[in-house]
């Protein structure tokens, strides 16, 4: 359920914090990408859930997903497990803003800048030479100097306790949980399924590459 993933560069949430010239190469990337990557629109799996929350048949959607697809779909009942690139926040203050809004900061500041993507990773990375990402500016935080972060879990980082404590509380209250698109190869979120299982659950699993199964 989003793009097709090409090969994306690891952004380490450590080096991000204490490296300025990751913070360059990010946001130069990402800036080239955010075009391309916002305009996005969900497929048919999206609106299908979307419908099913209408109908009372999803009583609430966790995604890892950081591209916003179920919201443009119309799904309401979101916690957005790894953030959302859609939002961008200060790590010194209680500054945050929209990602659409710091394109327009990024442009001003960047006025020679001229790349544009056409492949993207499902974050919004994008291939760049390293050069060009050199002389890229990126702004810190109006209010206090702090950085400016997007709203995205990176590797090395932990998924906020209050989200992690809301999705046990979601799949404690529901009688059925239905993993769409996800290996679960990562413990973000296979904990839940685990939970689940735990409490007895039916699980539904449905997958590109490995038989559907059930363990009602
Ligand atoms: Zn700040």
């Amino acid at each position: 359920m989003n793009h097709k993933p090409k090969p994306s560069h690891v952004f380490l949430y450590k080096d991000f914090i204490s490296k300025p010239e990751v913070r360059k190469r990010y946001w130069a990337r990402n800036f080239a990408g955010w075009k391309l990557f916002s305009s996005a629109q969900p497929n048919n799996v999206h609106r299908f859930l979307a419908l099913w929350e209408q109908k009372g048949n999803i009583s609430w959607l966790v995604t890892q997903n950081v591209d916003r697809l179920h919201h443009k779909a119309g799904s309401r009942n979101i916690t957005e497990l790894h953030g959302t690139s859609y939002l961008v926040k200060c790590l010194g203050c209680s500054n945050q803003f929209s990602r659409n809004l710091f394109q327009i900061t990024l442009r001003n500041l960047n006025s020679n800048f001229h790349v544009e993507s056409t492949e993207i990773a499902p974050d919004a990375d994008v291939h760049l030479d390293p050069k060009l990402a050199e002389s890229f500016n990126v702004p810190s935080c109006e209010n206090c100097g702090g950085i400016l972060k997007p709203d995205v879990v990176f590797f090395g980082e932990n998924v906020q306790k209050n989200k992690v404590f809301e999705i046990y509380k979601k799949v404690e209250e529901s009688d059925a949980v239905l993993v769409l698109g996800s290996s679960l190869e990562v413990f973000s979120g296979y904990r839940f399924v685990l939970t689940a299982s735990e409490q007895k659950k039916c699980i539904g699993i449905v997958n590109i590459g490995c038989k559907q199964f059930n363990t009602c």
